[in-house]
């Protein structure tokens, strides 16, 4: 269940593309085209600018190829169409699922270069192939010396019959579906939705309309997750994943009248920073802001350093004071493993860890203000510094608790 809510979250964008790309394709109602060919250029030319500008540099390596193998193979004649066509789809569709594999870096580097420097040496092969030995390449069945004698039946007999390009395919397929369930991020799953676009253009027979198509909706939907990503980058606390401060601060303007606001603080996180290092005091900040989003029962936010805010909607304040002692007391009762590189800072620390089965692990836990906006607290700031207050009273009060502002 959390797999496939997870890719549905990431892989809407996708959804949406492929969706698109279909709808252009088999036109249940009829749809005008004409304007596809400059929309691909204009798009895809958009992707490569944002990649570039974000540092997504595997979007923009993508949308490079995209665009320069979307112009090359417009410039050539129909009768050499459908061999060029076809390998330089299969090329395209490799490179994707190997750039998946990729970290993201700059793209105006030695890196990019390379890059850029590849896919050149590329096309050139590809064009020398094409002048020597078409023929040979077409006529070429790659897997059937490697497979030959093997009992893999109507499997086999499948592998034998594939060509260089039919092959290229299953490989990009495997390789990026691979990529992609091994880091599930929007960006890989764009990706691969890509190199299924480009399969599905090669399978239907990579005619000019489903070429204008798979540019069109690839360039959209690379300039698209550019954008996403761009979003994630000022939204998203990059630590702990979840929404941060700036996100907290335009959530507000959404809220009516009736909402309460509570406050999070890890308990002496300055001395689990001293004892442990700060590696761990990481990884307590991404087990403790996990917990809040999932059990906390509103919106979560990291406010700042061991800080954090949850938003509830509405007037259900006895909901909202269930949900928070229910993930109070979650991560109080989580042992926090400790991996084995982070040993402890001092001696009096070692005899407070729990040794299991060569794992160790340490428990923390949270005190938490809530406040709720009324009739002589009316501003989100008013209710926050309310629920500060009733946070400050949970500390005192001994930690790990929750406190309300009556
Ligand atoms: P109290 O129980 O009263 O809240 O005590 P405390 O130690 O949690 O509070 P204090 O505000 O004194 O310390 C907060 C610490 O949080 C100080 C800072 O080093 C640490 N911190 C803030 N941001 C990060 C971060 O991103 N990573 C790590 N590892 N530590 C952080
Ligand atoms: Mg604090
Ligand atoms: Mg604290």
């Amino acid at each position: 269940m959390p797999f496939l809510v997870n890719t549905l979250r990431y892989g809407w964008l996708s959804a949406l593309t492929l969706g698109l790309a279909a709808a252009l394709y088999f036109q249940p109602v009829p749809i005008d085209i004409a304007i596809l060919p400059r929309l691909a250029l204009l798009l895809l030319g958009a992707a490569l600018g944002l990649g570039i500008y974000f540092k997504a540099s595997r979007l923009a390596f993508v949308a490079c190829q995209l665009l320069a193998g979307y112009i090359l193979l417009g410039q050539i004649p129909a009768d050499g169409r459908s061999w060029l066509v076809a390998h330089g789809l299969a090329l395209l569709a490799l490179n994707t699922s190997i750039v998946m594999a990729l970290r993201d870096r700059s793209v105006i580097s030695f890196f990019g270069l390379l890059l850029a420097g590849v896919l050149v040496l590329e096309m050139l092969g590809l064009g020398y192939l094409y002048d020597c030995c078409a023929g040979i390449v077409t006529a070429a069945r790659p897997l059937a010396v490697v497979l030959a004698g093997l009992p893999l039946g109507h499997i086999g007999d499948w592998l034998v019959s594939l060509g260089w390009a039919d092959l290229g395919f299953l490989v990009a397929a495997i390789l990026g579906l691979a990529v992609a369930a091994v880091r599930r991020d929007p960006v890989n799953l764009g990706l691969l939705s890509s190199v299924l676009l480009t399969g599905a253009v090669y399978v239907l027979g990579a005619g000019p309309r489903t070429l204008v198509i798979l540019a069109a909706c690839a360039g959209l939907l690379l300039a698209l997750l550019a954008l996403r990503s761009a979003y994630e980058l000022a939204f998203r606390d990059d630590l702990t994943g979840i929404p941060s401060r700036r996100a907290y601060s335009r959530y507000l303007l959404t809220l009516g009248r009736s909402f309460s606001i509570a406050v999070v603080d890890i308990d002496h996180f300055k001395k689990l920073n001293d004892r442990y290092g700060h590696q761990v005091g990481d990884q307590a900040l991404r087990m403790v802001a996990g917990k809040i989003a999932r059990y906390g029962g509103g919106r979560a936010f990291r406010y700042g350093g061991e800080e954090f805010v949850l938003v509830f909607r509405g007037r259900n304040r006895e909901r909202a004071e269930r949900a928070l002692e229910d993930m109070r007391k979650r991560i109080a009762g989580y042992p926090l493993r400790i991996r084995g590189a982070n040993r402890p800072h001092n001696k009096s620390a070692g005899k407070r860890l729990r040794g299991r089965g060569g794992s160790q692990s340490i428990k923390t836990s949270v005190s938490v203000g809530l406040a709720s906006a009324s009739r002589d607290m009316r501003s989100p700031d008013e209710v926050l510094a309310a629920a500060d207050k009733a946070l400050y009273r949970a500390k005192r009060a001994g930690r790990n608790r929750v406190c309300t502002h009556k």
